[in-house]
């Protein structure tokens, strides 16, 4: 099925691993059968390959993947120097594999993500999309914590005028041409789910089902979550700076009004017991002011990363072999 001219693609899997030392072996071998299979099918080219990004692991990963890496070509190996975040590892292993590929695949590294949803994003590249995001059915293996807090955090996105996809967790298809355009964008503040919706292009929606994790546990702790949500936020939408001009003006008008109201009182010579209300405003504001000064912060310090101009990520090594030949050192 060759349509709108497009060639069976070069397809590069990118794998982001952070500690992953017990699952890292059992998933380099489903998703190299998974390939073979492509590739028998004729779906994609057989020069793809499935890059590891090893994002600073403090486990044996790093050794395991240079194992896999040395015995089969269609294994490659990018290693940064630190650990930068599954955002960042991702972007480097798109980065990378980009002068090579044709469409890439993003996938996280414990199997969750059902690998045989690959014949669905392929069809619909070759259909025309540039860009094919995986959604989860449900939410089945998550705890109760992890479903509630995502479905706030979706609503609350889609309030703040994001256009992240709900349930889209970073199982993603781009094209060569996708992929040149987010090279284009600089910013070291990076929320991809938030960002590719931005730029455009013809797009797809995938459905996958969503397993237990194969091994292991999983490595996005509270604080990368929050972490993760509140820059989703703060680097996609500046409404939260706006609320803080609303509420602002709101309490002026307030604090106008109390002022009339005891100023009057004052002249009536009501002597009001007025411990309650002074606390209790005067909590509201400093709790007020805190809270804005903290959002406020928060994209200042974004401001403060992003002039830096800093890297979003440092390669260590890559192990990158062609497919003819076999041994030699990258
Ligand atoms: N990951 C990463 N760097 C990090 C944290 C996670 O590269 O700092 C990778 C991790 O190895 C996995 C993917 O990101 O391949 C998703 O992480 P995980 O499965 O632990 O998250 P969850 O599925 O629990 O949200
Ligand atoms: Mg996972």
């Amino acid at each position: 099925m060759e349509n709108e001219g497009r060639k069976i693609p070069v397809l590069y899997l990118v794998v982001p691993c952070y500690n992953e030392e017990e699952v890292v072996e059992k998933s380099a071998q489903v998703m190299g059968d998974k390939l073979r299979r492509l590739i028998g099918e004729g779906k994609i080219n057989p020069d793809s390959k499935i890059m590891f990004v090893n994002d600073g692991s403090r486990d044996s990963t790093l050794r395991l993947l240079h194992q896999i890496a040395a015995e089969d070509t269609m294994y490659s190996v990018v290693s940064l120097a630190g650990n930068y975040g599954h955002q960042s590892a991702i972007l480097a292993g798109m980065m990378t594999a980009r002068p090579h590929a044709d469409a890439v695949v993003t996938i996280d590294a414990d199997l969750q993500q059902d690998i045989e949803a690959l014949d669905k994003f392929l069809a619909s590249y070759m259909a025309g999309s540039e860009v094919v995001y995986g959604v989860r059915n449900d939410r089945h293996s998550d705890g109760t914590f992890k479903k509630s807090s995502a479905t706030i955090y979706y609503k609350l996105m889609h309030l703040l005028g994001s256009k992240v996809i709900a349930n889209h967790a970073d199982y993603r298809l781009m094209s060569r041409k996708a992929l040149d355009a987010l090279s284009e964008y600089r910013e070291t503040n990076l929320f991809l789910r938030g960002l590719i919706p931005t730029m455009g292009f013809a797009s797809d929606v995938v459905y996958f089902d969503v397993k237990k994790r194969e091994a292991g546990q999983s490595k996005y702790t509270l604080a990368k979550m929050m972490t993760l949500a509140i820059d989703g936020i703060t680097s996609m939408s500046v409404t939260p700076l706006r609320m803080i001009a609303v509420i602002g003006f709101g309490v002026c008008i307030f604090s106008f009004i109390m002022c009339i109201i005891s100023l009057l009182e004052w002249v009536q010579g009501k002597n009001v017991p007025g411990y309650t209300t002074s606390l209790i405003v005067s909590l509201i504001m400093g709790g007020i002011t805190l809270l804005s000064l903290g959002i406020i912060g928060e994209y200042i310090g974004k401001i403060y990363m992003e002039t830096k101009k800093r890297p979003r990520y440092i390669i260590d090594t890559v192990v990158w072999k062609k497919s003819e030949e076999q041994d030699g050192d990258d």
